[in-house]
């Protein structure tokens, strides 16, 4: 069965990026998309999501936050960070939520499916 996956990125550039790299692919499916991460924990709660592409820098509530805030609700949700350049204080603190996954952007659609099975490798 095909994992669902949750896009958050406050970019509909990056979010359409993401979504057309899994669309046409059986091992992917995207059930949802947020722009920010008061959405994207609201739709984790709602959709329960196999992975979350998580954006870190955003409106509202940044990906760090929301992330955290996901994990304590459903700690089998798998993350996968979408940082930017500038963005290494925030993936470090990250990781000691427990995210060691994490994609710079910007990135390939193959170098995206990689990194996602990778994730669920763990
Ligand atoms: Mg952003």
């Amino acid at each position: 069965m095909s994992k669902r996956v949750l896009v958050v990125d406050d970019s509909p550039l990056v979010r359409n990026l993401v979504k057309k790299a899994l669309n046409g692919n059986s091992e992917f499916c995207v059930v949802g998309e947020a722009a920010n991460g008061k959405e994207a924990v609201d739709l984790a709660q709602k959709l329960e999501p196999d992975i979350i592409t998580l954006d870190v820098t955003m409106p509202v509530m940044d990906g760090l936050d929301a992330a955290r805030e996901i994990l304590k609700q459903n700690s089998k949700i798998k993350i996968l960070l979408l940082s930017a350049m500038g963005d290494d204080a925030l993936l470090s603190q990250a990781q000691s939520l427990g995210i060691k996954h994490s994609l710079q952007k910007p990135f390939r659609a193959e170098q995206l499916l990689e990194a996602l099975r990778k994730l669920l490798e763990v």
